[in-house]
């Protein structure tokens, strides 16, 4: 169905589904074939095989997730690192330059300083909140700039749009990892940006239960991220875009419930005396509240706060929880706490966590779609205790 009119909450639903319906299958079929017989095709790139992306339930995908962002071309991957590595890697050789912002995902952070030296790529780290700064940074050999909406675990927000426009300015291509937002709570190329970035593992498919990514951009963009993914091999298999559709239909509703649930969170925890400081954009206290109130529809279901008691403290509370799973990721339905000194971030020295601001006694988590009330009595019991 051709909706691109309708409402976001509708092409969740509508977008992309194929029509006439397949034997009448309201749900999309899993095509669970490799290959499919010869049509007629003449390039290699157009066979339908699983790793060329270009099979039913890929395609279907595909269409349903472009319209999502407002863009031209979807592209669903194995995972979210799939989608990040292509894309980098399709826009980047040997002898190029990429500004990327200093406190990005591990799993970004690490391809650039551990793999992209042996592709003769190199790059530098911006402060992607100081505009000033970025000019010094940039070399002929400059082609992408690369950011995230909203930073892990501190939840900060960048000046996104001045990002967009020095791209533009330049002739770079503006890469932004959407995926704590989700298209739900902000659509990075209605704001300038080329290309959009999602790990589907989380939000998108909300479940928990596959890895998944995407790229959204311009037709141009994706098809040449789709020649190196078919070369590279990330591509998702029918099962996994099976379950992302299902997932998907359903982000509007999830997301809703997880800004309305974690704000209200938030906004308990920022009244406990045991809490030195709640991260949350939805906050009047966080730095960039005005810029989030501007960009987003909602300010996300991930927050994260410091503990009075430093690292002891802040283990002792998360044991006490009952409701929350602990467990790493994001995005699904059940709540999740971490605690990224002795998680994600550690791996990081001591001081450049703190210069970072991600102090021993930080938690951070994944609000689900729990009843809020039973959330915050947990939490509130916890912090008690
Ligand atoms: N981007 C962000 C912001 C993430 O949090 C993650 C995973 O945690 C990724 C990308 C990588 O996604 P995946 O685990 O699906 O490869």
């Amino acid at each position: 169905m051709e909706t691109p009119s309708r409402r976001l909450e509708t092409r969740i639903i509508h977008a992309g589904e194929p029509q006439p319906r397949i034997q009448g299958a309201v749900a999309m079929p899993i095509f669970q074939s490799a290959m499919y017989e010869y049509a007629g095709e003449t390039d290699y790139h157009d066979l339908k095989y699983i790793r060329l992306n270009n099979t039913p339930n890929a395609t279907v995908l595909h269409a349903k997730l472009a319209s999502l962002e407002n863009a031209e071309a979807a592209l669903v991957t194995a995972s979210g690192m799939a989608a990040i590595s292509t894309t980098l890697l399709s826009l980047l050789s040997i002898g190029d330059h990429v500004l990327a912002q200093d406190c990005l995902y591990g799993g970004t952070h690490d391809f650039l300083t551990r793999d992209f030296p042996s592709f003769g790529i190199a790059y530098d780290f911006i402060d992607a909140d100081d505009p000033d700064s970025w000019e010094a940074k940039v070399r002929p050999e400059t082609k992408v700039v690369y950011v995230e909406t909203l930073t892990n675990p501190l939840l900060e927000l960048a000046d996104l749009e001045a990002i967009a426009e020095f791209a533009r300015e330049r002739g770079l291509v503006s890469i932004i990892d959407n995926t704590f937002a989700t298209p739900v709570n902000f659509r990075p190329l209605e704001h300038g940006f080329d290309l959009a970035i999602h790990s589907c593992t989380k939000y998108m498919n909300g479940h928990s239960d596959i890895v998944a990514g995407a790229i959204m951009g311009s037709r141009e963009h994706v098809e040449r991220i789709k020649r190196k993914l078919d070369h590279l091999g990330g591509s998702l298999d029918p099962h996994a875009a099976f379950l992302l559709h299902r997932g998907v239909k359903t982000l509007f509703v999830r997301v809703r419930y997880q800004n309305e649930s974690a704000l209200e969170i938030a906004r308990f925890l920022e009244g406990r005396s045991e809490i030195v400081r709640v991260n949350y954009p939805g906050l009047e206290s966080h730095p960039s509240h005005e810029r989030a109130k501007r960009l987003f529809e909602g300010f996300g279901g991930m927050l994260s706060y410091e503990l009075t008691g430093g690292a002891g403290a802040a283990k002792r509370f998360i044991a006490a929880t009952e409701l929350p799973i602990k467990a790493p990721s994001l995005g699904g339905v059940e709540t999740l706490l971490t605690q990224p000194a002795l998680t994600s971030h550690a791996g990081m020295s001591r001081e450049d966590r703190a210069r970072l601001g991600i102090t021993d006694g930080l938690v951070r988590m994944s609000v689900g779609l729990e009843a809020t009330e039973e959330l915050i009595e947990d939490l509130g019991q916890a912090l008690t205790k």
